[in-house]
């Protein structure tokens, strides 16, 4: 991509009314952009960090051997009414059509995903089976005041798995949950991400949290020195000592949700009369369980936990480019062939298919295009000037380093894997 044909330009000042730093890095950089409070439009970098987000997630759940389907935005009244949700859930956007018809629009789908599941499975052999989707969510958020963190309209990725044996449902919840921790490792926040007890409901003992260490996180962990357990706040109340090992020494943190897993027993499939036939022609009720993870949510909080005081600094699974190469061509030098040379660099590592933000733009101090370079935050950083060309090589800088190198033109292209 030329830098000079990237319609998004890079903002000097702050956003005003955006209290997290990673959200504001997000705007100056070009990023996303602020609709309303709590929705956001992503913006060419933003949506390419969100694509390979996806693709991460995509990733693990095909491992998982969910099948991957696409369900609605407006989802029927009656639909939310057989479950009680329809009065039920406050962040439940509800429309009307031209005639009587209502919908709900999507805040989360095992009101679709239930009877959906149910008119294709009869036998006991059918199970079990997952499906997931990443698909738009909307709710109704009271308070959409935390950036990216806490949006009213965001892509989630949610995963329905459905069982008739208990032991295979609990199986697969432990699954995901290693399945989770591969993701936030990959997106780089396996440091700063807990795996955090959260109340469990009717259905067992407790559900799980992932959450992320950050002062702009709307939630508190309580983590236990000893053995590395965390609580979530909702149920603190209830254990004064450390259920895993006993021990009352306690850290609090801030923390925003990343993901969640839950486990919801029958209580979707009861409301829907979704039972299997067993092999003895009896009715056995369906499990389910259900995952999620907001995509913009997990951006926000990468810009919100990978960042220094001059912009953003992306781990290269989710970059929106593995290399932004700079080329300081100035106009009295057209004896020099700083602006070929870069040139030529560029389609080299595209086609060795690496992906490549060139700032080709004229008329910029070197100072410029660094601090842009700097806020946008991709991994490597490539310069090409008079001065390396003397020297036959580019200067190399990684985004999370503090010096750069030179390296020779003749070796960059086998320094970065595809
Ligand atoms: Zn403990």
């Amino acid at each position: 991509m030329l830098q000079s044909q990237l319609f998004t330009k890079t903002i000097k000042e702050d956003p005003k009314d955006e209290t997290n730093v990673g959200t504001r890095l997000l705007i100056r950089a070009g990023f996303i952009e602020k609709v309303a409070a709590g929705i956001y439009a992503m913006l060419p970098l933003g949506f390419k960090v969100l694509a390979n987000i996806e693709n991460v997630i995509a990733g693990e759940m095909e491992n998982l051997g969910a099948q991957r389907i696409q369900m609605t935005a407006l989802i029927p009244k009656t639909n939310w009414e057989k479950t009680g949700r329809w009065k039920a859930f406050d962040v439940l956007y509800k429309v009307s059509g031209k005639g009587s018809e209502e919908y709900g629009l999507g805040a989360t789908h095992e009101e679709e995903v239930t009877p959906l599941a149910q008119k294709h499975t009869l036998s006991y052999r059918d199970f079990p089976f997952a499906v997931y989707q990443i698909q738009t969510k909307f709710r109704d958020e009271l308070r959409a005041k935390s950036g990216l963190l806490r949006t009213r309209e965001f892509l989630m990725k949610d995963l329905y798995s459905f069982h008739v044996d208990a032991a295979d449902c609990d199986k697969y919840y432990d699954r995901v949950k290693e399945s989770y921790q591969s993701i936030f490792k990959t997106v780089g926040l396996a440091q700063t991400t807990f795996l955090t007890l959260a109340s469990g409901g009717t259905v067992s003992k407790f559900s799980h949290e992932f959450q992320t260490l950050t002062e702009a996180g709307e939630d508190l962990i309580y983590h236990c020195g000893n053995c590395g357990l965390a609580i979530n706040r909702e149920i603190k109340q209830d254990f004064p000592k450390c259920p895993e090992c006993g021990s009352e020494d306690f850290d609090e943190k801030k923390t925003v949700e990343v993901g969640n897993i839950f486990k919801l027993g029958t209580k979707y499939s009861d409301a829907f009369g979704f039972c299997a036939q067993g092999a003895d022609g009896n009715r056995i009720p369906v499990l389910m369980n259900c995952y999620g993870i907001g995509l913009p949510r997990l951006m926000g909080t990468a810009a919100e936990v990978l960042h220094d005081d001059f912009g953003l600094i992306w781990p290269d699974s989710i970059a929106p480019y593995s290399i932004h190469l700079i080329g300081l061509a100035s106009g009295n030098d057209s004896k020099s062939n700083v602006k070929e040379s870069a040139q030529k660099l560029y389609r080299d590592l595209q086609n060795k298919g690496l992906t490549v933000l060139y700032d080709d733009r004229e008329g910029l101090s070197a100072g410029e295009k660094f601090k842009d370079s700097d806020l946008i935050g991709i991994p490597n950083r490539l310069v090409v000037s008079k001065k390396t060309l003397e020297k036959n090589s580019v200067e190399l800088k990684k985004r999370a380093a503090k010096e750069a190198t030179l390296v020779g033109l003749d070796k960059i292209l086998d320094y970065f894997k595809v």
